[in-house]
């Protein structure tokens, strides 16, 4: 089982051209409103490959978190983890140009809110599960204390970086698997080197440290060992998502087999997949879907 303590957003996605500069009023090629947010995307993504998941996360009392709602629930997804606060749903302004880069502006909203109480309030789950995945996009005590219980319960947890922001020197030591892309590495560690970065952050405690490369694959170390995975070849429209499916494919795959190296690939090629479609949910690719492509 897998719990997801998370942001849940709307994204607004606008394909453009090129991406616009300071001051400057373009037109986009295509517009689309889906489901989105780290939180919701890395739960999304962990169903559809087939885990048990469980997700906690905040939306609004607007149309937009019962669009959120809907969604979540036509994944498959049990709502009773999911609060309704009298808010604005959190949503995200993304544009993306033909290299497949983008911009992404987010108004938290809702997700906030999301209280240490609330998380609380699902304790037993953690004692279930094998996995708690997490990124920044809630409050940081949210966060620490969701780290915390699943600690308490002997439960793994995945820190997904993201957003950058600071977390307690002590939370490092509770994380087992930290996973920052390139730019979250050297915000995080103040170094452009990967090696050098991911050795800090097992310097702080954390005890493995997984670096998604975008196109260039990932880069894994635990501080005796070293991988390095290629990614797989596609032709890539939009990356959105890409890290969140990746997140929630490591756990996936580490839920079934212990293989670290297997894993990963499992997981590169899952965020390899995601960055082939439009938009976030709607680019998350299915268990069948990865099986195919790992087959052929
Ligand atoms: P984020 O989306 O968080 O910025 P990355 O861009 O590092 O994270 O992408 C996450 C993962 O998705 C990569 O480690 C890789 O497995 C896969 N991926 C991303 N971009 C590409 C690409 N252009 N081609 C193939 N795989 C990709």
């Amino acid at each position: 089982k897998i719990v997801v303590v998370g942001s849940i957003n709307l994204d607004f996605t606008l394909q453009v051209d090129k991406l616009p500069k300071k001051g400057e009023t373009i037109l986009a090629k295509n517009y689309k409103i889906s489901l989105g947010g780290k939180g919701a995307n890395q739960a999304i993504a962990a169903k559809r490959l087939g885990a048990d998941v469980f997700m906690i996360g905040a939306v609004g009392s607007d149309d937009k978190g019962k669009y959120a709602l809907n969604k979540l629930e036509e994944e498959g997804l049990n709502l009773s983890g999911i609060y309704q606060i009298d808010d604005i749903t959190g949503n995200a302004v993304i544009t993306i140009d033909n290299q497949g880069f983008n911009t992404i502006v987010v108004y938290p909203g809702a997700n906030e809110k999301l209280s240490t109480q609330w998380v609380e309030k699902h304790s037993a789950l953690f004692k279930e599960a094998d996995f708690v995945i997490l990124q920044l996009e809630i409050p940081i005590e949210t966060v620490e204390s969701a780290i915390r219980l699943a600690k308490e319960n002997n439960t793994k947890v995945i820190l997904n970086p993201a957003p950058v922001k600071d977390i307690s020197e002590e939370i490092y030591k509770y994380v087992d698997c930290i996973t920052p892309n390139e730019t979250e590495l050297f915000k995080m560690t103040g170094t452009g080197d990967i090696q050098q970065g991911a050795k800090k952050l097992l310097e702080k405690g954390v005890r493995e440290v997984v670096v998604t490369l975008g196109e260039k694959g990932c880069y894994y170390t635990n501080g005796s060992e070293e991988i390095i995975i290629d990614s797989i070849k596609v032709n890539a429209i939009d990356t959105t998502a890409a890290g969140d499916s990746f997140n929630a494919a490591l756990a996936v795959a580490l839920c079934k087999f212990k293989d670290i190296k297997r894993a990963l690939k499992y997981a590169n090629v899952v965020g390899g997949l995601t960055t082939t479609k439009l938009g976030a949910k709607d680019a998350l690719p299915f268990k069948n879907e990865v099986e195919d492509y790992i087959k052929n």
